[in-house]
């Protein structure tokens, strides 16, 4: 297996604390060793060891790729027009979805396949080396599966998510539909997912119904993860806390009680401050979160309703701007934080025996990520 020397680092974040007893773990002037897929050394210029082969970044930044724990790409058409209207005045429903889940049933599984595939290197280009991807825009056993087979063609994190919004052909029986996402559906979605996720909020899914579904997922060997606390207070964040999930996403409407558990629980917060951005809302309290010790991610959630971003460097910068995250706590939440709410110790650091999944800044420092929003800063990513 060849190795590689990287050097001209003038700044590297690593997310490993033996570095700098900080948790971004930043070296200057560093050198990273690549050895095939893997990272091999890690450490200052000057005590780097040989490799077969050297490469100068020219003084760049560079951090590990971004961790994005959450997005919905399998789907077809786009809400512009909703946006237009949401930004004329009218509010976010969640409603919303079903009219994605009217284009993604009518599509092509090519379709479906080049949407995914655009997001995908979309992604890719900003910065981004691992991302979770949902179903949840089907809704019939047919669509929630091959939504899932094709899914796995950009992912290994693939999530189950019949129990997004409840369909209009089930609209007078959702008790129905709660058991077709539990039985045949869960059966058909079951070997191509990972995780299983509930949108748990009013208008979608309660608590009795979001605990059966994961609950079901448990049993065919998925692992829960929820929706909770977008729109309202409600009982999802401290669902999830009581079960011990991986992930609580969107924490925007968060009580007392609620930042307790998730303090005392290993769950993590994951923040989707694009959507805020995007539907003209109130942000979710980061700096409360992570004052309070709460372990928080910062995701994505690109989606063609509420959020159709798929930047990274734009999450990490309205943390910083509007979530009074500092930038080196947004970026660790990009990053290593995204790992823990999907339950990677293999990505988010840059680490001996860790994956080499590289972002390359056009900038000295991670802080330019937050410092000069809106600029492709994104030089070069290494996986
Ligand atoms: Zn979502």
């Amino acid at each position: 297996m060849t190795s590689v020397l990287l050097t001209g680092i003038a700044e590297l974040v690593t997310n490993d604390p033996v570095h700098d007893g900080t948790p971004l773990g930043l070296v200057h002037d560093a050198a990273v060793v690549i050895q095939g897929h893997r990272v091999a050394w890690v450490g200052p210029r000057q005590q780097a060891p040989d490799a077969d082969d050297a490469r100068d970044l020219g003084g760049r930044a560079v951090l590990p790729g971004f961790v994005d724990s959450h997005s919905h790409l399998v789907f077809a058409g786009d809400r512009a027009a909703e946006f237009a209207a949401r930004m004329s005045g009218e509010s976010y429903a969640a409603g919303g979805i079903r009219t994605t889940v009217a284009a993604t049933r009518a599509a092509t599984d090519e379709q479906l396949i080049a949407n995914v595939a655009r997001l995908g290197a979309e992604m890719r280009r900003q910065g981004t080396t691992t991302v979770e991807v949902k179903s949840g825009y089907g809704l019939t056993v047919r669509d929630e599966a091959r939504s899932l087979v094709i899914a796995g063609l950009i992912t290994e994190e693939t999530t189950f998510l019949g129990a997004h919004v409840v369909p209009p052909e089930y609209a007078d029986d959702p008790a129905g539909y709660v058991e077709l996402v539990t039985g045949p559906m869960l059966d058909a979605a079951a070997p191509h997912a990972r995780w299983i996720d509930v949108f748990c909020e009013r208008g979608a899914f309660d608590e009795d119904q979001a605990r059966a579904i994961l609950a079901a997922g448990g049993a065919q060997g998925l692992k829960g993860r929820l929706h909770a606390n977008q729109l309202g207070p409600g009982p999802g964040v401290r669902l999830a806390c009581e079960l011990g999930l991986a992930a609580v996403d969107h924490c925007t409407f968060l009580e007392a009680a609620d930042v307790t558990a998730l303090a005392e629980s290993g769950t993590v917060a994951t923040l989707l401050p694009g959507v805020e951005f995007s539907t003209r809302s109130p942000y979710p309290d980061a700096r409360g979160l992570v004052d309070a010790g709460v372990t928080v991610a910062l995701a994505s959630d690109c989606n063609p309703g509420s959020c159709y971003t798929s930047s990274m460097p734009l999450c990490v910068a309205l943390a910083v701007r509007e979530m009074r995250m500092t930038p080196g706590e947004a970026i660790w939440s990009a990053t290593a934080g995204g790992a823990r709410a999907l339950g990677r110790d293999d990505v988010g650091v840059i680490a001996p025996g860790k994956r080499a999944h590289l972002t390359v800044l056009e900038a000295p420092s991670h802080v330019h990520l937050a410092y000069r929003p809106g600029v492709p800063l994104v030089a070069e990513v290494i996986a």
